[in-house]
């Protein structure tokens, strides 16, 4: 079956040595026993083997062993995966996918030259723009003056809208109300415990979280000290690299990963806390982003494995139970990079939960990707747009007041499909309902 589907997705011959061929041992792995199909999305919207799991891995083994070459169906069927890794979650043999597939797209991108603009733009995009707070600033900058002047309203109410391009009118929809300023010299680089300190914490602020969602940082920190935690976030921290590793630029995300490391190296503290799931689950990779760098690979694995994603975090300590009444009905959407990459299910329910007056809904396929898979919505937006079409109808059915999930890319993605739906729910990450149940106490006559 292997050569037939090799064949059938790529129609080729022979090749070179593949960088894939240092991570051979996770395809041995696979015993093809075909139990992740069932959950992976991409199978089940197209019922095509080489977009399943194992079609994949075939095609990865067979690049490998240089029996294929990357011709376009071969990348075709590589970018198509959304890296949910919700077969990682399904495979009874532990095979590795995440980390195979951000492999073989690192190999693409330094095999296949883009077409100039292109490597304009992603060079932009990710080795510019995403390591740097303040040119990310800069960038964000007229979307702000856009959003303030009431632009953005004008030109959605108008139907302007409708004249832009399909991709930059698809981002257009997408973008939320951002904050009037980034969180840089909003929150101190230290911020005291409430009450006695119990935990020293690091805070990772994020690159896109800190313009974009500078409210779910503010909520976390709150949320931090209000459960006994001083809270450090080093100025100097950047980007996680989760971006630039899903998209095959394996180099940034490595540098990003070193500087990470050594500015966490100078703080002392506990734990090293992050509320976005795509990049908690890097984080906790580090090791293994960086294995084979004999400066970095062991400062790396004890630098990860300080990472924690703060429901883990919170679901580990004894949690301060002093919260006011919120009175709302919460269906708990898994991001993917959580459930699947940290396997991190049970903990954000029960601290939703231990919220008074909240009451979980259940969310049929509540595990299954949202279609925003970091730029997935962009770069693929019609798969994007069946998976959002499917999480929406979904949600319609459970009819709760909220949606929780703890990762920004989901957040923006299942805002906007209820937006066109004309539906007003909220979409929260669960520690701003957390801040909410604290607030609530602090106004109580
Ligand atoms: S990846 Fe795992 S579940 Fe999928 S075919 Fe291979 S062994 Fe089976
Ligand atoms: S990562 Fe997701 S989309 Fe890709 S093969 Fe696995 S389940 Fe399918």
């Amino acid at each position: 079956m292997t050569e037939q589907i090799v064949k059938m997705a790529t129609g080729s011959s022979a090749l070179p040595t593949s960088t894939l061929k240092q991570h051979y041992d996770k395809f041995l792995d696979c015993v093809h026993c075909g139990l992740c199909l069932p959950a992976c999305p991409t199978y089940d919207e197209l019922g095509l083997e080489m977009d399943s799991p194992r079609g994949r891995i075939h095609l990865m083994r067979a690049y490998a062993d240089g029996r294929i070459d990357m011709t376009d169906n071969y990348v075709h069927h590589i970018y198509q995966c959304l890296d949910c890794r919700a077969c990682e979650s399904a495979c009874p043999a532990g095979v590795s996918y995440g980390s195979l597939i951000e492999v073989a797209r690192a190999e693409i991108e330094k095999q296949r030259p883009r077409s100039a603009w292109e490597q304009r733009l992603r060079h932009l995009v990710f080795k510019t723009l995403l390591p740097s707070a303040g040119k990310l600033s800069l960038a964000f900058l007229p979307l702000r003056i856009y959003q303030s002047l009431g632009m953005q309203k004008l030109v959605r109410r108008s139907g302007l809208a409708n004249l832009l391009p399909k991709q930059l009118r698809d981002m257009e929809s997408m973008m939320p109300r951002l904050p009037s300023r980034s969180l840089k010299g909003k929150l101190k680089p230290v911020i005291p415990a409430r009450g006695e300190r119990k935990y020293r914490v690091g805070l990772i602020t994020g690159c896109v979280m800190n313009e974009m969602f500078t409210h779910i940082n503010v909520a976390t920190v709150n949320v931090l000290t209000e459960n006994g935690c001083e809270v450090v976030i080093p100025e100097m921290q950047t980007c996680c690299g989760a971006l630039q590793v899903h998209s095959g630029e394996r180099e940034t995300a490595e540098m990003l990963a070193r500087k990470n490391i050594e500015v966490f190296e100078t703080i002392d503290v506990d734990a090293v806390i992050i509320n976005s799931a795509g990049c908690g689950a890097l984080l906790k990779e580090y090791g293994e982003l960086l294995e084979g760098d004999p400066i970095y690979q062991g400062r790396a694995q004890t630098f990860s494995n300080k990472v924690k994603d703060i429901h883990e975090f919170l679901a580990e300590i004894p949690i301060n139970e002093n919260m006011g009444e919120c009175n709302v009905r919460v269906a708990y959407h898994d991001a993917c990079h959580l459930v699947h990459g940290q396997q991190i299910r049970e903990q954000p329910r029960s601290l939703l939960g231990r919220i008074p007056g909240v009451e979980l809904v259940d969310l049929e396929e509540s595990d299954w990707c949202c279609g925003s898979a970091g730029i997935y919505n962009i770069t693929h937006p019609e798969m994007a747009t069946r998976l959002l079409n499917r999480k929406i109808k979904h949600v319609k059915k459970a009819k709760p007041d909220i949606v929780a999930t703890g990762n920004p890319g989901c957040l923006l993605q299942i805002q906007n499909g209820l937006r066109q739906e004309g539906k007003e729910i909220e979409v929260l990450h669960p520690v701003e309902l957390l801040d909410r149940a604290y607030q609530a106490v602090k106004k109580k006559p």
